[in-house]
C-alpha cells in the first residue's frame, strides 16, 4: 500500500516544508563568487537571532549536530581539562562519550533517564571543585523527551563563583523551545539542520559566545576541519574556508524565513499547545511518559512507556509498515521499553491527531490494552478549548 504519504514523527529528522524543500533546487553555484554573500552574510545574522546570541558567532558546518559538539569542544578546552556534565538519556550520554575520548576528565552526575539536568548535584560540585572548566547540558534529551533549565544551570554557576564555560547541546530544541543563548550565558550552544529547522541532515551550527571565541585562541587541543580560526578568517567576508554544502543553505534561508514570519514566541507557542495535545492524548490511553514529572516535559518529543509484556521496537515496527508512520524507538537503556513521539519543527494539530490515531491502533496490535480513538479523543477536545478565534473577513463570501 504505497498511495498517500508516509507520516514522519520521528524527532529528526522531522519534515520539510515544500517551501523550504523548493529552495533547495538550485542550479549549481559558485560558492567563491562575488555575490555568495548576499545568501551567506544575512544568513549568519538570522542565526545570531535565532540563538540569541548578540555579541558572539554562529558558524556553520557541513556535518551533522554531533560534528558541532566536537567544534564546541576542541577549539575551546585542552586535554585533561576537568569537566561536568550530566547523564540521563542517549544524547547526553553520547556526549559525555565524546568528552572522555577527547581526552576530558569528565565528572559525570548520572540521573534517572526520565530526569533531567540535577542544579543541585551541579551546585555542590561546582562549590566543592574550583578546577572545573567547563558546564555541559543537554537542553532537550530527545531520547527520553526530558527539557532541562539552562538558565537554571548559569544561576548555580553564577551562585558559586564558577567561570566555567557552559556548554548547551541545543539540538532538538533550538527554534522549537525557548533559546536565549546570551541572557542564560551559554558560552557553546549546538544545533543541527533536521529538527527545529525543519531541514534535511546535513548542516550543525554552533552559537559561541564572546568569551569562548577569547578563550579559544589559547586552547591547545587538535582540530583541522572544525577550527574557529579558519571560518573567523573567512565567514566575516560571507565565504567559508572549505566547500559549504550550497542548497541546504538555501533551505536554510527558507527556513529561517518561515521561523520569524510566524514568530520566534509564537513557534515555541506552538509546539507546547501540540504536545499538550500529544501529552493529554496518551494520559487519557492510560499510559505514562518516560519523563518522570510535569517539569521535565519536553514540547518537541513525547517518549511513551509501553506497557508491561508489550514490546516498544513492535509498536515501532507495526506502525511503520502497517500505518505508514514512522515513530523514534527506544534508545540503549530505554530499548524496548518506550517509543517516542517527535513533535518538532513543521507541524499541526491535525498531524498530531494522525500520530496518535496510528500509536493507539499500533499500541493494540502490539497487545497494549488501549481503547483507540480515546487519545485521539482528548487531544481534540484540548485542541478544540485552545483553538485560535476565527479570523474576521472583510468580505462576505459570494460578494
Ligand atoms: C539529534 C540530536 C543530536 C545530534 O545528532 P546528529 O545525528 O549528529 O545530528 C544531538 N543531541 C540531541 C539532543 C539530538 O536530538
Amino acid at each position: 500500500m504505497n498511495s498517500g504519504v508516509t507520516h514522519l514523527f520521528t524527532p529528526g529528522p522531522t519534515n520539510i516544508p515544500e517551501a523550504v524543500r523548493c529552495a533547495m533546487n538550485v542550479p549549481a553555484q559558485d560558492h567563491r563568487a562575488p555575490d555568495f554573500p548576499e545568501l551567506t552574510l544575512p544568513l549568519f545574522a538570522d542565526l545570531k537571532r535565532l540563538f540569541g546570541n548578540e555579541t558572539g558567532r554562529v558558524f556553520v558546518y557541513p556535518s551533522s549536530g554531533t560534528g558541532a559538539w566536537e567544534a564546541a569542544i576542541s577549539n575551546t578546552l585542552d586535554r585533561g581539562d576537568r569537566v561536568l556534565m550530566s547523564r540521563f538519556g542517549q544524547f547526553s550520554q553520547l556526549w559525555a562519550d565524546m568528552a572522555q575520548r577527547l581526552g576530558l576528565d569528565v565528572v559525570c552526575v548520572d540521573r534517572e533517564w526520565g530526569e533531567g539536568v540535577p542544579l543541585q548535584d551541579y551546585e555542590r560540585h561546582l562549590a566543592d571543585d574550583k578546577t572545573i572548566r567547563a558546564v555541559f547540558a543537554t537542553h532537550n534529551e530527545t531520547a527520553t523527551g526530558v527539557t532541562s533549565d539552562v538558565a537554571g544551570v548559569r544561576r548555580v554557576m553564577d551562585a558559586t563563583g564558577s567561570d566555567a564555560l557552559l556548554f548547551v547541546d541545543g539540538v532538538s530544541s533550538i527554534a522549537s523551545i525557548d533559546f536565549q543563548q546570551e541572557e542564560w550565558g551559554v558560552d557553546l550552544a549546538v544545533t543541527g539542520s533536521q529538527k527545529g529547522l525543519m531541514l534535511p541532515p546535513g548542516l550543525s551550527m554552533l552559537g559561541v559566545s564572546a568569551k569562548a571565541l577569547d578563550g579559544a585562541r589559547s586552547s591547545t587541543m587538535e582540530r583541522y576541519y572544525f577550527g574557529f580560526d579558519a571560518m573567523l578568517e573567512t565567514n566575516d567576508a560571507g565565504y567559508f574556508p572549505y566547500t559549504p554544502p550550497i542548497p541546504l543553505l538555501h533551505g536554510l534561508r527558507a527556513s529561517l524565513d518561515l521561523l520569524f514570519d510566524e514568530g520566534l514566541p509564537e513557534v515555541f507557542a506552538r509546539h507546547h499547545r501540540l504536545a499538550e495535545g500529544v501529552r493529554r492524548g496518551v494520559d487519557a490511553l492510560g499510559l505514562s511518559l518516560c519523563a518522570v514529572a510535569p517539569e521535565w516535559y519536553s514540547d518537541t518529543v513525547t517518549a511513551v512507556t509501553v506497557p508491561e509484556g508489550v514490546d516498544g521496537a513492535q509498536v515501532c515496527r507495526i506502525a511503520y509498515q502497517r500505518y505508514r508512520t514512522s515513530f523514534g524507538g527506544g534508545l540503549a537503556k530505554v530499548a524496548g521499553k518506550v517509543f517516542r513521539i517527535g513533535h518538532i519543527g513543521h507541524l499541526n494539530e491535525v498531524m498530531c491527531l494522525a500520530a496518535l490515531a496510528s500509536a493507539e491502533m499500533s499500541l493494540a496490535d502490539a497487545g497494549a490494552k488501549v481503547e483507540p480513538g480515546a487519545g485521539v479523543s482528548a487531544a481534540q477536545t484540548y485542541y478544540r478549548d485552545t483553538a485560535p478565534a476565527l479570523a474576521t473577513t472583510t468580505r462576505e463570501p459570494g460578494r
